[in-house]
């Protein structure tokens, strides 16, 4: 099961000091979905992983508390749209997702780590059957991100064939099969012969053919 518990935080873009939740402990005994989301048992961690600043709206990961450096310019587009929404821990957290995705590019940071935001983001939106349109929306820009990171050549050498398939399922859960297919088919050959990969060249297959929400364990 998860379990809770309170951390100190500073904002690096105000200084406001402020408690937050984060995980103490989870699992990974649920099921996954086809778009690889590990669904824990009972409580979806989630919002746990993510902390905002109750002052300013500075949005992250805990590791994005540690920063000492945000521009000014990041500051300012800060204070003038987040600041506003005056997010707090209770906000819905796929809108909080998308605030860290929003000061992940105000600041440049890789384009993997963008789309992994916006991915949560969707994620929350589908484990806490929020907003759909809100859904499509943050695949979208995931699989924007996603292909900037292939093309940038960010994502490590053994990770292409997983982002490869798992940008094909993004554009099948937004409608978009023949994109989809194009992904689905690069699958094999990233693949080769490696047998622990194997199960990506069944996924692509299956979710090309015959689509599903959720993996059934292949054997
Ligand atoms: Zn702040």
């Amino acid at each position: 099961m998860t379990t809770f518990r309170e951390v100190d935080l500073n904002c690096p873009c105000c200084g406001n000091r402020f408690e937050s939740s984060t995980w103490g402990s989870t699992n990974t005994l649920g099921q996954e979905t086809t778009d690889l989301y590990q669904y824990a048992r009972g409580y979806q961690p989630l919002p746990l992983y993510i902390h905002t600043c109750d002052r300013c709206g500075y949005t992250g990961y805990r590791d994005d508390f540690q920063e000492t450096e945000i521009s000014e310019k990041v500051k300012e587009l800060i204070k003038e749209k987040l600041t506003p929404l005056a997010m707090d821990e209770e906000a819905f957290p796929g809108q909080r997702y998308e605030c860290a995705a929003w000061i992940a590019e105000w600041r440049e940071i890789p384009s993997l780590a963008i789309g992994n935001l916006y991915l949560r983001a969707a994620y929350c939106c589908c484990v806490y059957d929020e907003n759909r349109e809100d859904e499509s929306r943050y695949r979208r820009q995931a699989i924007k991100h996603f292909e900037n990171a292939i093309q940038k050549k960010e994502v490590p050498e053994d990770q292409i064939a997983a982002y490869t398939y798992l940008i094909g399922e993004l554009y099948r859960r937004v409608g978009e099969r023949e994109n989809a297919g194009v992904w689905f088919d690069q699958v094999p050959e990233l693949v080769g012969q490696d047998p622990e990969k194997e199960w990506l060249v069944k996924a692509a297959n299956q979710q090309k053919t015959d689509p599903k929400e959720f993996f059934d364990r292949f054997e």
